[in-house]
Protein backbone atom coordinates (compact mmCIF):
# COMPACT_ATOMS: atom_id res chain seq x y z
CA UNK A 1 0.00 0.00 0.00
CA UNK A 2 2.71 2.64 1.02
CA UNK A 3 4.56 1.41 -2.07
CA UNK A 4 1.82 1.78 -4.78
CA UNK A 5 0.87 5.63 -2.47
CA UNK A 6 4.43 6.56 -3.03
CA UNK A 7 4.54 5.79 -6.56
CA UNK A 8 6.61 2.55 -7.00
CA UNK A 9 4.40 -0.14 -8.90
CA UNK A 10 4.03 -3.51 -6.58
CA UNK A 11 6.02 -6.15 -7.55
CA UNK A 12 3.83 -8.87 -9.28
CA UNK A 13 3.56 -12.30 -8.14
CA UNK A 14 4.29 -14.91 -10.21
CA UNK A 15 0.65 -15.88 -10.83
CA UNK A 16 0.02 -12.76 -11.97
CA UNK A 17 2.72 -12.58 -14.44
CA UNK A 18 1.97 -15.67 -16.37
CA UNK A 19 -1.73 -14.00 -16.30
CA UNK A 20 -0.61 -10.90 -17.57
CA UNK A 21 1.21 -12.27 -20.19
CA UNK A 22 -0.83 -14.40 -21.78
CA UNK A 23 -3.15 -11.29 -22.11
CA UNK A 24 -0.51 -8.86 -23.62
CA UNK A 25 2.85 -10.21 -24.24
CA UNK A 26 4.05 -10.01 -27.60
CA UNK A 27 3.32 -13.49 -29.54
CA UNK A 28 7.04 -14.82 -29.43
CA UNK A 29 6.37 -15.32 -25.71
CA UNK A 30 3.71 -18.08 -26.08
CA UNK A 31 5.74 -19.91 -28.94
CA UNK A 32 7.58 -22.92 -26.83
CA UNK A 33 10.02 -23.68 -23.82
CA UNK A 34 13.14 -22.59 -26.01
CA UNK A 35 12.24 -18.65 -26.64
CA UNK A 36 10.80 -18.62 -22.59
CA UNK A 37 14.66 -19.52 -21.63
CA UNK A 38 15.80 -16.85 -24.01
CA UNK A 39 13.60 -14.17 -22.34
CA UNK A 40 13.82 -15.35 -18.88
CA UNK A 41 17.59 -15.14 -19.42
CA UNK A 42 17.69 -12.09 -21.44
CA UNK A 43 15.75 -10.33 -17.95
CA UNK A 44 19.29 -10.44 -16.46
CA UNK A 45 20.43 -8.26 -19.43
CA UNK A 46 18.02 -5.63 -18.93
CA UNK A 47 18.53 -2.11 -18.28
CA UNK A 48 18.96 -1.42 -14.71
CA UNK A 49 16.11 0.63 -14.42
CA UNK A 50 13.52 -2.74 -14.73
CA UNK A 51 15.65 -4.72 -12.02
CA UNK A 52 15.99 -1.94 -9.53
CA UNK A 53 11.83 -1.83 -9.79
CA UNK A 54 11.46 -5.87 -9.06
CA UNK A 55 14.51 -6.47 -7.58
CA UNK A 56 17.11 -8.34 -8.96
CA UNK A 57 15.96 -12.00 -7.84
CA UNK A 58 13.72 -11.64 -10.87
CA UNK A 59 17.29 -12.54 -12.65
CA UNK A 60 18.74 -14.42 -10.11
CA UNK A 61 15.98 -16.93 -10.29
CA UNK A 62 15.19 -17.00 -13.97
CA UNK A 63 11.58 -15.99 -13.01
CA UNK A 64 9.40 -15.44 -16.15
CA UNK A 65 9.06 -11.42 -17.26
CA UNK A 66 6.94 -9.26 -15.63
CA UNK A 67 4.05 -7.70 -17.71
CA UNK A 68 5.51 -4.95 -20.21
CA UNK A 69 3.47 -2.17 -18.38
CA UNK A 70 4.76 -3.03 -14.14
CA UNK A 71 7.80 -0.36 -15.21
CA UNK A 72 5.51 2.53 -15.47
CA UNK A 73 5.26 4.84 -12.43
CA UNK A 74 1.96 5.33 -11.31
CA UNK A 75 1.21 8.17 -11.84
CA UNK A 76 2.20 7.93 -14.99
CA UNK A 77 -0.24 4.81 -15.38
CA UNK A 78 -3.31 6.65 -14.36
CA UNK A 79 -2.63 9.88 -16.60
CA UNK A 80 -2.05 7.60 -19.56
CA UNK A 81 -5.35 5.34 -18.38
CA UNK A 82 -7.05 8.86 -18.07
CA UNK A 83 -5.90 10.30 -21.69
CA UNK A 84 -6.27 6.92 -23.33
CA UNK A 85 -9.60 6.79 -22.07
CA UNK A 86 -11.03 10.02 -23.62
CA UNK A 87 -8.96 8.75 -26.79
CA UNK A 88 -10.41 5.23 -27.24
CA UNK A 89 -14.23 6.45 -26.82
CA UNK A 90 -15.45 8.75 -29.59
CA UNK A 91 -18.20 10.56 -27.07
CA UNK A 92 -15.32 11.64 -25.26
CA UNK A 93 -12.81 12.52 -28.00
CA UNK A 94 -15.03 14.02 -29.93
CA UNK A 95 -16.05 17.11 -27.99
CA UNK A 96 -11.61 16.99 -26.72
CA UNK A 97 -10.89 17.50 -30.53
CA UNK A 98 -13.37 19.63 -30.88
CA UNK A 99 -11.78 21.71 -27.99
CA UNK A 100 -8.62 21.17 -28.87
CA UNK A 101 -9.00 22.59 -32.24
CA UNK A 102 -10.50 25.91 -31.48
CA UNK A 103 -7.69 26.37 -29.29
CA UNK A 104 -5.05 25.88 -31.96
CA UNK A 105 -6.39 29.03 -33.76
CA UNK A 106 -3.73 32.10 -33.02
CA UNK A 107 -5.34 35.32 -31.84
CA UNK A 108 -7.39 34.07 -28.63
CA UNK A 109 -9.01 36.38 -26.53
CA UNK A 110 -7.37 35.69 -22.90
CA UNK A 111 -10.13 33.01 -21.86
CA UNK A 112 -8.86 30.64 -24.69
CA UNK A 113 -5.60 31.73 -24.70
CA UNK A 114 -3.64 28.84 -23.25
CA UNK A 115 -0.52 30.28 -22.63
CA UNK A 116 -2.35 33.36 -20.74
CA UNK A 117 -5.34 31.78 -19.08
CA UNK A 118 -3.70 29.80 -15.72
CA UNK A 119 -6.65 27.92 -15.55
CA UNK A 120 -6.82 26.28 -19.16
CA UNK A 121 -2.87 25.81 -19.09
CA UNK A 122 -2.95 24.02 -15.52
CA UNK A 123 -6.11 21.85 -16.80
CA UNK A 124 -4.09 20.98 -20.11
CA UNK A 125 -0.19 20.94 -18.51
CA UNK A 126 -1.65 18.15 -16.25
CA UNK A 127 -3.41 16.05 -19.17
CA UNK A 128 -2.62 16.28 -22.18
CA UNK A 129 0.51 18.42 -22.30
CA UNK A 130 2.03 16.35 -19.98
CA UNK A 131 1.04 13.15 -21.34
CA UNK A 132 2.63 14.07 -24.97
CA UNK A 133 5.63 16.55 -24.38
CA UNK A 134 8.58 17.03 -22.69
CA UNK A 135 8.26 20.43 -21.11
CA UNK A 136 7.56 24.04 -21.22
CA UNK A 137 11.90 24.79 -20.76
CA UNK A 138 15.03 23.45 -20.31
CA UNK A 139 15.01 22.12 -16.97
CA UNK A 140 11.50 20.92 -17.17
CA UNK A 141 12.85 18.93 -20.30
CA UNK A 142 15.65 17.26 -19.02
CA UNK A 143 13.39 15.75 -15.83
CA UNK A 144 11.52 14.21 -18.42
CA UNK A 145 14.56 12.68 -20.36
CA UNK A 146 16.05 11.07 -17.19
CA UNK A 147 12.57 9.60 -16.36
CA UNK A 148 12.70 8.25 -20.01
CA UNK A 149 15.98 6.72 -19.85
CA UNK A 150 15.65 5.58 -15.88
CA UNK A 151 12.80 3.50 -17.61
CA UNK A 152 15.02 1.67 -19.77
CA UNK A 153 14.99 3.48 -22.89
CA UNK A 154 18.62 3.63 -25.22
CA UNK A 155 17.73 7.44 -25.64
CA UNK A 156 14.78 9.86 -26.14
CA UNK A 157 14.09 11.66 -29.83
CA UNK A 158 13.70 15.38 -28.94
CA UNK A 159 11.64 18.36 -31.10
CA UNK A 160 10.75 21.47 -30.90
CA UNK A 161 7.38 21.87 -31.12
CA UNK A 162 7.37 24.81 -33.34
CA UNK A 163 5.75 23.78 -36.86
CA UNK A 164 3.14 24.96 -39.83
CA UNK A 165 0.88 22.79 -41.16
CA UNK A 166 -0.46 23.08 -44.36
CA UNK A 167 -4.58 22.73 -44.62
CA UNK A 168 -5.11 21.21 -48.68
CA UNK A 169 -8.69 21.67 -48.54
CA UNK A 170 -8.62 25.55 -47.02
CA UNK A 171 -5.02 26.35 -48.42
CA UNK A 172 -3.79 27.82 -45.07
CA UNK A 173 -1.21 27.21 -43.02
CA UNK A 174 -1.52 26.91 -39.01
CA UNK A 175 1.18 27.48 -37.36
CA UNK A 176 3.07 30.25 -37.41
CA UNK A 177 4.97 32.02 -35.11
CA UNK A 178 3.68 35.42 -33.85
CA UNK A 179 6.40 36.79 -35.41
CA UNK A 180 5.95 35.47 -38.55
CA UNK A 181 2.06 36.05 -38.51
CA UNK A 182 2.83 39.61 -38.08
CA UNK A 183 4.75 39.77 -40.77
CA UNK A 184 2.60 37.94 -42.64
CA UNK A 185 -0.48 40.40 -42.08
CA UNK A 186 1.93 43.22 -43.36
CA UNK A 187 2.93 41.15 -46.76
CA UNK A 188 5.99 39.64 -46.20
CA UNK A 189 8.80 39.61 -43.44
CA UNK A 190 12.19 41.24 -43.22
CA UNK A 191 14.13 41.80 -46.70
CA UNK A 192 16.44 38.87 -46.88
CA UNK A 193 19.42 41.16 -48.30
CA UNK A 194 18.78 43.66 -45.68
CA UNK A 195 18.43 42.13 -42.36
CA UNK A 196 18.15 38.40 -40.67
CA UNK A 197 14.54 36.86 -40.88
CA UNK A 198 13.74 36.66 -36.97
CA UNK A 199 11.70 33.03 -37.53
CA UNK A 200 14.69 31.49 -38.85
CA UNK A 201 16.18 32.91 -35.67
CA UNK A 202 13.86 31.92 -33.65
CA UNK A 203 14.08 28.67 -34.86
CA UNK A 204 17.59 28.27 -34.77
CA UNK A 205 17.51 29.37 -31.20
CA UNK A 206 14.73 27.01 -30.10
CA UNK A 207 16.94 24.25 -31.80
CA UNK A 208 20.47 25.04 -30.49
CA UNK A 209 18.87 24.73 -26.89
CA UNK A 210 17.10 21.41 -27.93
CA UNK A 211 20.33 20.39 -28.80
CA UNK A 212 21.55 21.38 -25.51
CA UNK A 213 19.70 19.49 -23.78
CA UNK A 214 20.62 16.18 -25.51
CA UNK A 215 23.16 13.81 -24.18
CA UNK A 216 25.49 11.08 -25.86
CA UNK A 217 23.57 8.77 -28.33
CA UNK A 218 20.24 10.96 -28.09
CA UNK A 219 18.51 11.88 -31.39
CA UNK A 220 17.27 15.42 -32.24
CA UNK A 221 13.85 15.50 -34.56
CA UNK A 222 13.65 18.93 -36.65
CA UNK A 223 10.58 20.43 -37.83
CA UNK A 224 12.25 22.66 -40.68
CA UNK A 225 8.58 24.02 -41.36
CA UNK A 226 9.12 26.05 -38.29
CA UNK A 227 11.43 28.27 -39.30
CA UNK A 228 8.26 29.91 -41.08
CA UNK A 229 7.20 31.68 -44.24
CA UNK A 230 10.54 32.30 -45.98
CA UNK A 231 11.46 28.54 -45.33
CA UNK A 232 7.86 27.34 -46.15
CA UNK A 233 7.13 29.35 -49.36
CA UNK A 234 10.50 27.76 -50.93
CA UNK A 235 9.83 24.15 -49.84
CA UNK A 236 6.43 24.91 -51.39
CA UNK A 237 7.84 25.37 -54.79
CA UNK A 238 10.18 22.34 -53.92
CA UNK A 239 13.09 25.21 -53.59
CA UNK A 240 16.04 25.14 -50.53
CA UNK A 241 15.40 27.64 -48.06
CA UNK A 242 17.39 31.30 -47.98
CA UNK A 243 20.85 31.02 -47.00
CA UNK A 244 20.11 32.08 -43.23
CA UNK A 245 18.03 28.68 -42.95
CA UNK A 246 21.18 26.78 -44.45
CA UNK A 247 23.19 28.08 -42.36
CA UNK A 248 21.55 27.37 -39.33
CA UNK A 249 21.02 23.42 -40.33
CA UNK A 250 25.11 23.61 -41.09
CA UNK A 251 25.55 25.38 -37.28
CA UNK A 252 23.00 22.20 -35.71
CA UNK A 253 24.77 19.32 -37.63
CA UNK A 254 28.10 20.39 -36.71
CA UNK A 255 26.66 20.66 -33.27
CA UNK A 256 24.78 17.79 -32.98
CA UNK A 257 28.04 15.88 -34.70
CA UNK A 258 30.37 17.30 -31.76
CA UNK A 259 27.86 15.70 -28.79
CA UNK A 260 27.20 12.44 -30.22
CA UNK A 261 23.44 13.18 -31.27
CA UNK A 262 21.60 12.11 -34.88
CA UNK A 263 19.72 14.08 -36.42
CA UNK A 264 16.49 12.84 -37.79
CA UNK A 265 14.76 15.54 -40.05
CA UNK A 266 10.37 15.46 -39.58
CA UNK A 267 8.29 14.77 -42.90
CA UNK A 268 5.59 17.13 -43.04
CA UNK A 269 2.71 18.25 -44.82
CA UNK A 270 3.33 16.92 -48.65
CA UNK A 271 2.88 20.59 -50.18
CA UNK A 272 6.55 21.74 -48.26
CA UNK A 273 7.91 17.77 -48.66
CA UNK A 274 9.81 18.11 -51.83
CA UNK A 275 11.83 20.77 -50.88
CA UNK A 276 12.31 19.27 -47.19
CA UNK A 277 13.62 15.95 -48.62
CA UNK A 278 16.02 17.88 -51.47
CA UNK A 279 17.50 20.12 -48.50
CA UNK A 280 17.95 16.69 -45.98
CA UNK A 281 19.41 14.93 -49.11
CA UNK A 282 22.15 17.86 -48.83
CA UNK A 283 23.07 17.57 -45.38
CA UNK A 284 22.83 13.32 -45.58
CA UNK A 285 25.53 14.14 -48.87
CA UNK A 286 27.73 16.54 -46.67
CA UNK A 287 27.32 14.92 -42.74
CA UNK A 288 26.96 11.08 -43.99
CA UNK A 289 30.11 9.37 -44.10
CA UNK A 290 31.78 5.87 -43.61
CA UNK A 291 28.48 3.72 -43.04
CA UNK A 292 27.19 6.31 -40.42
CA UNK A 293 24.00 8.50 -40.28
CA UNK A 294 23.92 11.75 -38.53
CA UNK A 295 20.97 12.92 -40.49
CA UNK A 296 17.97 10.57 -41.86
CA UNK A 297 15.33 11.74 -44.30
CA UNK A 298 11.56 10.48 -43.16
CA UNK A 299 9.60 8.77 -45.72
CA UNK A 300 6.08 8.38 -45.08
CA UNK A 301 5.11 4.74 -46.55
CA UNK A 302 1.29 5.96 -46.83
CA UNK A 303 2.21 8.51 -49.97
CA UNK A 304 1.70 6.57 -53.52
CA UNK A 305 5.21 8.09 -54.60
CA UNK A 306 7.80 7.22 -51.48
CA UNK A 307 8.67 4.13 -53.44
CA UNK A 308 10.35 6.17 -56.03
CA UNK A 309 11.96 8.63 -53.95
CA UNK A 310 13.41 6.25 -51.80
CA UNK A 311 14.90 4.15 -55.31
CA UNK A 312 16.33 8.00 -56.00
CA UNK A 313 17.94 8.37 -52.89
CA UNK A 314 19.46 4.69 -52.88
CA UNK A 315 20.76 5.32 -55.64
CA UNK A 316 22.31 9.06 -55.41
CA UNK A 317 23.62 7.24 -52.00
CA UNK A 318 25.30 4.03 -54.46
CA UNK A 319 27.09 6.64 -56.98
CA UNK A 320 27.62 9.58 -54.48
CA UNK A 321 29.26 7.58 -51.62
CA UNK A 322 27.53 8.78 -48.70
CA UNK A 323 25.10 6.51 -46.28
CA UNK A 324 21.40 7.38 -46.42
CA UNK A 325 19.44 8.06 -43.10
CA UNK A 326 16.51 6.19 -44.04
CA UNK A 327 13.71 6.66 -40.91
CA UNK A 328 10.24 5.41 -41.93
CA UNK A 329 7.08 6.34 -41.03
CA UNK A 330 3.56 5.19 -41.81
CA UNK A 331 2.39 9.37 -42.12
CA UNK A 332 0.83 11.47 -39.71
CA UNK A 333 -0.65 14.27 -42.24
CA UNK A 334 -3.67 11.84 -43.62
CA UNK A 335 -6.51 14.36 -42.24
CA UNK A 336 -4.83 17.67 -44.02
CA UNK A 337 -2.92 16.18 -46.90
CA UNK A 338 -4.27 15.50 -50.21
CA UNK A 339 -6.08 12.45 -50.13
CA UNK A 340 -5.26 10.96 -53.94
CA UNK A 341 -1.28 10.50 -52.82
CA UNK A 342 -2.01 8.65 -49.87
CA UNK A 343 -2.23 5.00 -50.55
CA UNK A 344 -6.16 3.99 -50.95
CA UNK A 345 -6.52 1.92 -48.16
CA UNK A 346 -4.97 1.11 -44.51
CA UNK A 347 -3.46 -2.23 -46.05
CA UNK A 348 -1.97 -0.64 -48.78
CA UNK A 349 0.39 1.56 -46.49
CA UNK A 350 0.67 -1.22 -44.23
CA UNK A 351 2.38 -3.22 -46.90
CA UNK A 352 4.10 -0.50 -48.11
CA UNK A 353 5.98 -0.04 -44.78
CA UNK A 354 6.40 -3.62 -44.26
CA UNK A 355 8.02 -4.21 -47.92
CA UNK A 356 10.31 -1.16 -46.98
CA UNK A 357 11.44 -2.42 -43.92
CA UNK A 358 12.20 -6.20 -44.96
CA UNK A 359 13.76 -4.77 -48.17
CA UNK A 360 16.14 -2.30 -45.94
CA UNK A 361 16.72 -5.30 -43.49
CA UNK A 362 17.22 -7.51 -46.19
CA UNK A 363 19.53 -5.28 -48.17
CA UNK A 364 17.40 -5.56 -51.10
CA UNK A 365 15.16 -2.76 -52.22
CA UNK A 366 14.04 -2.96 -56.13
CA UNK A 367 17.38 -3.38 -58.08
CA UNK A 368 19.62 -2.24 -55.08
CA UNK A 369 21.16 -5.55 -53.38
CA UNK A 370 20.51 -7.32 -56.97
CA UNK A 371 21.32 -5.91 -60.23
CA UNK A 372 22.35 -3.00 -58.50
CA UNK A 373 24.99 -2.61 -55.66
CA UNK A 374 23.50 -2.01 -52.16
CA UNK A 375 24.31 1.79 -50.67
CA UNK A 376 25.04 2.23 -47.02
CA UNK A 377 21.87 2.64 -45.00
CA UNK A 378 21.46 3.21 -41.45
CA UNK A 379 17.69 2.33 -40.95
CA UNK A 380 15.09 3.99 -38.04
CA UNK A 381 11.14 2.54 -37.98
CA UNK A 382 9.42 5.09 -35.93
CA UNK A 383 5.83 3.02 -35.61
CA UNK A 384 3.43 2.02 -33.12
CA UNK A 385 2.47 -0.71 -35.14
CA UNK A 386 3.43 -3.66 -32.78
CA UNK A 387 3.23 -5.95 -36.02
CA UNK A 388 5.38 -3.76 -38.01
CA UNK A 389 8.12 -3.78 -34.81
CA UNK A 390 8.14 -7.17 -33.79
CA UNK A 391 8.50 -8.58 -36.71
CA UNK A 392 11.62 -6.38 -38.12
CA UNK A 393 13.51 -7.11 -34.40
CA UNK A 394 12.98 -10.86 -35.30
CA UNK A 395 14.46 -10.58 -39.03
CA UNK A 396 17.22 -8.02 -37.82
CA UNK A 397 18.07 -10.50 -35.04
CA UNK A 398 17.77 -13.67 -37.39
CA UNK A 399 20.14 -11.73 -39.50
CA UNK A 400 22.65 -10.87 -37.36
CA UNK A 401 22.93 -14.31 -35.79
CA UNK A 402 23.07 -16.17 -39.30
CA UNK A 403 25.87 -13.66 -40.14
CA UNK A 404 23.51 -12.04 -43.13
CA UNK A 405 23.74 -8.81 -44.25
CA UNK A 406 21.31 -5.94 -42.62
CA UNK A 407 21.72 -3.25 -41.76
CA UNK A 408 21.71 -0.94 -38.19
CA UNK A 409 18.62 -0.37 -36.95
CA UNK A 410 16.77 1.62 -34.42
CA UNK A 411 13.08 1.93 -32.87
CA UNK A 412 10.95 4.74 -31.67
CA UNK A 413 7.91 5.19 -30.44
CA UNK A 414 5.94 8.64 -29.51
CA UNK A 415 6.13 9.69 -25.83
CA UNK A 416 2.68 9.05 -24.34
CA UNK A 417 1.96 6.70 -26.83
CA UNK A 418 1.91 3.19 -27.28
CA UNK A 419 4.09 2.47 -23.95
CA UNK A 420 2.89 -1.27 -24.10
CA UNK A 421 4.79 -1.55 -27.57
CA UNK A 422 8.07 -0.09 -26.18
CA UNK A 423 8.11 -2.12 -23.01
CA UNK A 424 7.53 -5.03 -24.77
CA UNK A 425 10.32 -4.29 -27.23
CA UNK A 426 12.74 -3.39 -24.34
CA UNK A 427 11.99 -7.03 -22.52
CA UNK A 428 13.62 -8.43 -25.67
CA UNK A 429 17.11 -6.66 -25.39
CA UNK A 430 20.21 -8.97 -25.84
CA UNK A 431 23.57 -8.70 -24.88
CA UNK A 432 23.99 -6.76 -28.14
CA UNK A 433 21.88 -4.08 -26.56
CA UNK A 434 19.53 -4.51 -29.17
CA UNK A 435 16.66 -3.27 -30.55
CA UNK A 436 17.77 0.31 -29.30
CA UNK A 437 14.25 1.89 -28.30
CA UNK A 438 13.87 5.47 -27.95
CA UNK A 439 10.66 7.62 -26.85
CA UNK A 440 10.35 10.86 -29.18
CA UNK A 441 9.16 13.74 -27.59
CA UNK A 442 7.99 17.59 -27.99
CA UNK A 443 9.27 20.51 -26.10
CA UNK A 444 7.86 24.25 -26.32
CA UNK A 445 5.40 26.40 -24.90
CA UNK A 446 1.77 25.56 -24.34
CA UNK A 447 0.47 27.23 -27.18
CA UNK A 448 3.70 26.63 -29.75
CA UNK A 449 2.53 22.43 -28.41
CA UNK A 450 -1.14 22.43 -29.86
CA UNK A 451 -0.59 21.76 -33.19
CA UNK A 452 1.14 18.85 -32.04
CA UNK A 453 -1.37 17.64 -29.46
CA UNK A 454 -3.90 18.31 -32.27
CA UNK A 455 -2.52 15.99 -34.68
CA UNK A 456 -1.64 12.87 -31.42
CA UNK A 457 -5.42 13.66 -30.83
CA UNK A 458 -6.46 13.12 -34.17
CA UNK A 459 -4.23 10.20 -34.99
CA UNK A 460 -5.42 8.31 -31.75
CA UNK A 461 -8.78 8.98 -33.55
CA UNK A 462 -8.22 7.34 -36.97
CA UNK A 463 -6.46 4.16 -35.02
CA UNK A 464 -9.52 3.03 -32.78
CA UNK A 465 -8.45 -0.67 -32.62
CA UNK A 466 -4.42 0.76 -31.51
CA UNK A 467 -6.01 2.86 -28.96
CA UNK A 468 -8.67 0.54 -27.70
CA UNK A 469 -6.00 -2.33 -27.25
CA UNK A 470 -3.79 0.47 -25.22
CA UNK A 471 -6.44 1.10 -23.21
CA UNK A 472 -6.84 -2.37 -22.42
CA UNK A 473 -3.69 -2.83 -21.44
CA UNK A 474 -3.04 -0.47 -19.24
CA UNK A 475 -6.52 -0.89 -17.52
CA UNK A 476 -5.09 -4.65 -17.17
CA UNK A 477 -1.85 -3.02 -15.64
CA UNK A 478 -4.05 -0.75 -13.15
CA UNK A 479 -6.08 -4.12 -12.06
CA UNK A 480 -2.94 -5.86 -11.41
CA UNK A 481 -1.68 -3.05 -9.24
CA UNK A 482 -4.76 -2.46 -7.38
CA UNK A 483 -4.87 -6.64 -6.24
CA UNK A 484 -1.30 -6.62 -5.31
CA UNK A 485 -2.41 -2.97 -3.31
CA UNK A 486 -5.31 -5.25 -1.17
CA UNK A 487 -3.34 -8.63 -1.01
CA UNK A 488 -0.04 -6.10 -0.03
CA UNK A 489 -2.33 -5.00 2.71
CA UNK A 490 -3.55 -8.01 4.15
C1 LIG B 1 8.95 8.34 -33.30
C2 LIG B 1 7.95 8.76 -34.34
C3 LIG B 1 8.27 9.76 -35.24
C4 LIG B 1 7.36 10.16 -36.21
N1 LIG B 1 7.71 11.10 -37.12
C5 LIG B 1 6.86 11.41 -38.11
C6 LIG B 1 7.23 12.31 -39.15
O1 LIG B 1 8.34 12.84 -39.18
N2 LIG B 1 6.31 12.58 -40.12
C7 LIG B 1 5.07 11.99 -40.16
O2 LIG B 1 4.30 12.24 -41.10
N3 LIG B 1 4.71 11.13 -39.19
C8 LIG B 1 5.55 10.83 -38.18
N4 LIG B 1 5.16 9.95 -37.21
C9 LIG B 1 3.76 9.48 -37.16
C10 LIG B 1 3.52 8.32 -38.10
O3 LIG B 1 3.61 8.77 -39.42
C11 LIG B 1 2.15 7.67 -37.92
O4 LIG B 1 1.13 8.62 -38.13
C12 LIG B 1 1.89 7.04 -36.59
O5 LIG B 1 3.04 6.51 -36.03
C13 LIG B 1 0.83 5.93 -36.75
O6 LIG B 1 1.31 4.91 -37.59
P1 LIG B 1 1.92 3.56 -37.02
O7 LIG B 1 3.02 3.07 -37.86
O8 LIG B 1 2.24 3.79 -35.61
O9 LIG B 1 0.81 2.44 -37.13
P2 LIG B 1 -0.72 2.26 -37.31
O10 LIG B 1 -1.45 2.83 -36.16
O11 LIG B 1 -0.89 0.82 -37.62
O12 LIG B 1 -1.07 3.07 -38.62
C14 LIG B 1 -1.82 4.24 -38.68
C15 LIG B 1 -1.37 4.95 -39.93
O13 LIG B 1 -1.76 4.21 -41.10
C16 LIG B 1 -2.04 5.11 -42.15
N5 LIG B 1 -3.47 4.96 -42.54
C17 LIG B 1 -4.53 4.89 -41.70
N6 LIG B 1 -5.68 4.77 -42.40
C18 LIG B 1 -5.33 4.76 -43.70
C19 LIG B 1 -6.08 4.65 -44.90
N7 LIG B 1 -7.39 4.52 -44.93
N8 LIG B 1 -5.40 4.64 -46.06
C20 LIG B 1 -4.05 4.76 -46.10
N9 LIG B 1 -3.29 4.86 -44.99
C21 LIG B 1 -3.92 4.86 -43.80
C22 LIG B 1 -1.78 6.52 -41.60
O14 LIG B 1 -0.46 6.85 -41.93
C23 LIG B 1 -1.96 6.34 -40.12
O15 LIG B 1 -1.26 7.31 -39.37
C24 LIG B 1 6.08 9.53 -36.26
C25 LIG B 1 5.77 8.51 -35.38
C26 LIG B 1 6.68 8.10 -34.43
C27 LIG B 1 6.33 6.97 -33.53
Amino acid sequence: MTLWLAGKPPVPRASEILAARCVILPKQISKGPKQQRRFASSSQRRPASVLQVHGEATAATQAPLPPPLSVVPNWVLLRSLLVSAISSKPLLLRPSLWAMSILSKPNRGFLLNVDRNPILHGLLKKTFYEQFCAGENGAETKATIKQLKDMGFRGVIMTYAKETVFDHSTGSEQGLGVAALEAQKKGEILDPALARCANIEAWRKGTIETVEQLEDGDYLAVKLTGAGPQVTKAFSVGDLPPQQMLDAMDEVCTKCEKRNVRILVDAESQHFQWGILRMTLDLMRKFNRNGYALVYNTYQAYLKSTSDTLAKHLAAAQTEGFTLGLKLVRGAYIASDQRSLIHDTKEDTDNAYNSITTGALKQNIGEFGSSKAWPSVNLFLASHNRESVMAAHQLHKQRTAAGLPTVPVGFAQLHGMSDEVSFSLLQLKGSDGSPEVYKCSTWGGMGECLAYLLRRAIENRDAVLRTSDEYNALKGEFGRRVRGMFSFSK
